[in-house]
């Protein structure tokens, strides 16, 4: 389990389950009760209203508390957080060791000052730990140097997709946001429940905003004493059904263009970086520059790996190494232009199932998560296609089409010689 960094975070996403558990008792009260049973049943003595607004009540709450258990499950056991690289364990267990021993108890200031990594930005090891996981791909978001991107909280490259989530202090797959009423972060392994969360819920207040007005209006029709109690299921329905319909109708716009919370907010001014594979040696164009991986080990003194192919040469490269290398050529999207975009309906697929029941029920999970190739670690549309014929980068002959073995990678992570082109 990953909990908030804040203890106040913590204790209110504690206490908002104990609160919905309240307002739900309280619903279910007014509206089998009061509304159903007194009302309906009792008073006007037509059941076949009452079966009516109850079936559909337990049937949109049934699937409300299905969706609401799988989605605080998932938020709790597999929130989809990136394991920490070695730097950030190690240091993590030196601020354990260091709070023990000076006695501090529990939380502390630590809270927020915990698990901070800076001045490790980036590793600057040829052979740092999950770097070939990205250039056994063809393409991946990368910096202006070629590099991945790095998290210096966790100490590790980030994949495609992958956001540092302050709130946890850890990075996670597509983070959409960090939501205390379903008890966390909402990322790539909990999104689909999520949204079928929020939809259940926006039916299930629905219902009862219908049944609570119909029953109010006949009441003051027939000038019976208005209920209290129905009034303040009105009210309670009334703001968790806009609440819920307007988180509904934001995350299925998400979906639809294969967006999180987080790429929305900054998607019109966005410009992703890609490393898209070339034909390995390719030579800088005068829009983009190129890296070839693996990286050379610098000599003689340690500096950073440059792009745009200016290199250290170190020692001489045997041709078996020569065939193990990959050139990427650095680009630029245009603002707000997505790489993940596959179409509407590939990406509502990609996070809500293949068929209209996973699209409904909250049993298989998203496709996305499961998605990975040689070519990219999600499935990318036809901008990647679009930026090759705008940089006119040169197509890979079919020579190099093959994809490198991981074992292969991992064995030449682990020999010195390492050059480039
Ligand atoms: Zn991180």
């Amino acid at each position: 389990m990953v909990g908030a960094r804040r203890p106040e975070t913590r204790w209110v996403t504690r206490l908002i389950p104990l609160f919905l558990g309240g307002c739900v008792g309280f619903s279910t009260y007014v509206f089998v009760k009061r509304i159903c049973v007194d009302f309906y049943i009792e008073n006007r003595h037509e059941s076949h209203v009452a079966t009516a607004f109850l079936s559909v009540y337990f049937v949109s709450f049934f699937l409300m508390l299905l969706t609401y258990f799988r989605v605080f499950l998932v938020i709790q056991f597999d929130p989809g957080v990136v394991p920490l690289g070695p730097l950030a364990v190690e240091q993590k267990k030196k601020e354990k060791e260091r709070r023990r021993s000076s006695g501090c108890c529990g939380r502390s200031v630590d809270d927020l000052e915990a698990n901070r990594y800076e001045g490790y930005w980036p590793d600057p090891s040829v052979d740092s730990p999950g770097l070939e996981r990205f250039y056994s791909k063809d393409v991946f978001i990368c910096y202006t140097d070629g590099r991945p991107r790095w998290c210096s909280s966790c100490s590790n490259w980030k994949q495609d997709r992958v956001s540092h989530c302050s709130e946890i202090d850890r990075c996670v797959k597509k983070m959409d946001h960090y939501c205390p009423w379903v008890g966390g972060i909402v990322g790539e392994t909990s999104f689909k429940f999520f949204v079928q969360f929020t939809f259940y819920t926006a039916i299930y207040c629905t219902v009862a905003l219908v049944a609570a007005g119909m029953s109010l209006r006949e009441s003051l029709q027939e000038e019976v004493t208005v209920d209290g109690f129905v009034i303040g299921l009105l009210v309670i329905a009334g703001f968790f059904g806009i609440f819920t319909f307007a988180m509904t109708a934001t995350s299925v716009q998400y979906i639809c263009v294969n967006l999180t919370n987080v790429d929305y907010l900054k998607a019109q001014t966005l410009v992703h970086q890609l490393a898209i594979r070339v034909p390995r040696g390719t030579p800088p164009g005068p829009d983009y520059g190129v890296i070839t991986y693996p990286l050379p080990k610098p000599q003689p003194s340690p500096t950073s790996p440059q792009s745009s192919g200016r290199t250290a040469v170190s020692e001489p490269v045997s041709s078996r190494d020569l065939l193990a290398q990959r050139t990427f050529a650095v680009v630029r999207t245009e603002k707000g232009e997505n790489p993940f975009d596959i179409g509407v309906y590939r990406n509502w697929k990609s996070v809500m199932g293949n068929n209209i029941i996973d699209w409904f029920l909250p049993f298989n999970r998203s496709p996305c998560e499961s998605f990975e190739n040689s070519e990219s670690f999600y499935e990318m549309g036809p901008l990647i296609q679009e930026l090759r014929a705008r940089f006119s980068l040169p197509e890979i002959p079919p020579n190099e089409k093959g994809g490198l073995e991981l074992s292969e990678l991992n064995g030449r992570g682990k020999r010195d010689g390492d050059g480039m082109l």
